[in-house]
């Protein structure tokens, strides 16, 4: 007998035609023999009801009153669900998050999940009854002060998903469903590039990496608890019995269900010592200039690791990229030859250092699904580097990962000082293999995200201890970074070496971020704040890149040839990000998703009783 845990998305239950079709498909699910918990979200488009109507009544609504408004919406749906269910003669029973024993922090509308007590959902399985859960809610800890405990909490838009992994993982159950109006998740957003086709599977960390593009079909912390606990989890769809996008885990160690969701942000501290820098400086600002470069170095079939591209300077920018110490020269030779047909090209003579090269560096990650959306932990590490003396040359940064690129020989005291931050003792994480495939695709899917603005410090002074105090105090002030890049390029200004570090944020934390850093950017002197107040993010995701060459390339020619100008770049070993213009940013997404070769043929599914 297994242990079913089956989420239903809003559409999925959108009428009562379409509960009494998913209370057969939960019924047939039980006569199999299985034990069946279900959760489910609001009816259609509900929430969004309630919502607005908040916001007829004041546009200033308390957090507290929207938690108690927005959970009704779930508890509609759990009732009918089980009047449908008990009408087919099947035992069931509906439960609310806190009678399930779901504790969340006291934070309302954002509220992580602390632990789950499912003892008495245990009860009702052994007694034969089919459990439905109301998604998206929980309480605060009933043992807080006063007016903090016995809180209604919610977990934030798109939370039921999480609430049916975190249930999962509390009962240890064989898998999790998460049933959807979708077949399963697609190589990229269907609504922006309709002939998105389906992944078959797709491991947590692509999905996490993914994060723009989960956040529509599959919330981030739910994948975060599947990674975390190594529980099964499938999307599929709510109406046919097709197989659904297996996304999937690492067997995980044993891990307490206490601090479910705040504890350990980082489970992972990496060294790479075989990596070289290559660095072209004051390349052309135009389209074109990195997929030439790309492409000449993926035609002599070297793997590239780091790539890092800053914000523009007038009309030049600075691209470095890392190879392997063995690849150091031929990378360096077809890169001199492209810089020096650029320069033809521009009739202008290469400036004195156009390329620069160190065979002496190391790179050095945090790795770990709790960094997404949680401020500090870039920070954390910044300060750790810099507490042990270290100067962090390069960054780079993706959803679940921080590489740093710093001297050789300060690597082993940088490892030392992150395994101590992070209490890390060795990699807990065995390497994984996708079951299915023998090889992962070097590109699963392709994400846009447009909700990001675009900040720069120019002319940051480069000693350690810099990218620590600018990113605490956005971490202070609860400013959610996404991508973080410092770059080649080094100027002398006013007599000290500088570096300009770039990051975005979240579009509505502008002005908090602007706020925070004013005083520092003052003190630094002669470095200024630059905001470009909406970018988009493109990015192309898969575990197979770091096998292939020419990925990059590829993405980058694609971005040309639509006469695309890329802002920055950043990548992680198996993500690669570009910022452009935020007008081109759908243009961006389905250029790359045909350059790839995603689309699938026609996959528009058509619900009964639509
Ligand atoms: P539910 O109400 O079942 O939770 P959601 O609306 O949250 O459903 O998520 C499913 C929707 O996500 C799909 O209808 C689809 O339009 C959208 N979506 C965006 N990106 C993807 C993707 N990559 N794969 C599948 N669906 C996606
Ligand atoms: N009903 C909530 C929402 O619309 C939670 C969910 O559907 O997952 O965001
Ligand atoms: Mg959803």
């Amino acid at each position: 007998m297994a242990l079913v845990v089956q989420k239903y998305g809003g559409t999925s239950v959108g009428s009562t035609d379409r509960i009494r079709t998913v209370a057969q498909r939960v019924a047939n699910t039980a006569a199999q023999g299985n034990q069946v918990v279900v959760v489910v979200s609001a009816m259609g488009k509900s929430t969004d009801t309630l919502v607005a109507l908040a916001a007829d009544i004041t546009d200033n609504p308390s957090q507290r009153e929207m938690d108690m408004l927005l959970s009704t919406g779930e508890q509609v749906s759990i009732s009918l669900l089980t009047m449908a269910l008990q009408a087919l003669g099947q035992p069931a029973r509906s439960m609310t998050g806190p009678q399930v024993g779901i504790v969340t922090e006291a934070h309302h509308t954002r509220a992580r999940i602390l632990s789950i007590k499912p003892d008495r959902l245990r009860q009702a399985l052994d007694r034969g009854e089919v459990i439905v859960v109301a998604g998206f809610q929980g309480m605060s800890n009933p043992e807080l002060e006063d007016s903090d405990a016995f809180e209604i909490t919610t977990l934030g838009r798109g939370g039921s998903d999480t609430s049916a992994v975190a249930l999962a993982a509390a009962l240890g159950a064989d898998h999790c469903e998460i049933c959807t109006d979708v077949p399963g998740i697609l190589t990229t957003d269907p609504r922006l590039v309709p002939d998105a086709s389906q992944m078959e599977e797709v491991t947590c960390d692509e999905m996490l990496e993914l994060a723009s593009l989960g956040a529509s079909v599959l919330h981030p912390r739910a994948v975060e608890i599947a990674r975390n606990y190594g529980i099964p989890l499938v999307v599929r769809s709510s109406w046919t019995d097709q197989p659904g996008t297996w996304v999937r885990s690492r067997p995980a160690g044993p891990r307490s269900l206490e601090g479910m969701e705040i504890a350990r942000p980082v489970d992972g501290v990496e060294l790479d010592l075989n990596q070289a820098k290559v660095g072209l400086l004051q390349v052309p600002d135009r389209p074109g200039v990195a997929a030439i470069l790309f492409g000449a170095i993926a035609e002599q079939q070297l793997p590239v690791d780091l790539i890092i591209q800053s914000i523009n300077e007038g009309n030049s920018n600075d691209i470095a990229f890392t190879v392997k110490q063995a690849d150091l020269e031929l990378a360096q030779s077809t890169a001199g030859e492209i810089y020096q047909s650029l320069c033809d090209a521009a009739h202008s003579a290469p400036p004195a250092e156009g390329i620069v090269t160190d065979g002496a560096i190391a790179k050095v990650s945090i790795s770990g699904a709790g960094m997404i959306g949680r401020p500090g932990v870039a920070a954390q590490m910044f300060q750790s580097l810099s507490d042990a003396g270290v100067n962090i040359q390069m960054i780079s940064t993706s959803e679940v990962k921080v590489s740093c690129l710093v001297d050789a020989d300060q690597s082993d005291r940088a490892i030392a000082a992150l395994c101590k931050t992070f209490e890390i003792h060795s990699s807990s994480l065995a390497p994984l293999k996708p079951a299915g495939q023998i090889a992962p695709p070097p590109v699963r899917g392709v994400a846009l995200d447009r909700e990001q603005a675009q900040l720069a410090i120019r002319h940051v002074p480069d000693r350690p201890g810099m990218a620590a105090r600018i990113f605490t105090l956005l971490a202070e002030a609860q400013v959610s970074v996404d991508m973080i890049i410092q770059s080649q390029r080094c100027r002398r200004v006013n007599g000290i070496d500088t570096r300009d570090i770039a990051f975005t944020v979240t579009q509505g934390d502008i002005g908090l971020a602007q706020t925070a850093l004013a005083d520092l950017v003052e003190q630094m002197g002669c470095a200024v704040l630059e905001i470009t107040p909406t970018v988009a993010k493109v990015s192309v995701v898969g575990a197979g890149m770091v096998n292939a060459s020419g990925v990059a390339a590829r993405m980058f020619e694609a971005l040309a040839a639509a006469q695309i100008n890329i802002q920055m770049i950043a990548t992680s070993e198996i993500k690669i990000s570009c910022l452009v213009d935020e007008t081109l940013g759908t243009e961006a997404l389905k250029v790359i998703h045909k350059a790839f070769a995603l689309e699938g043929t026609d996959l528009v599914e058509v619900p009964k009783g639509a």
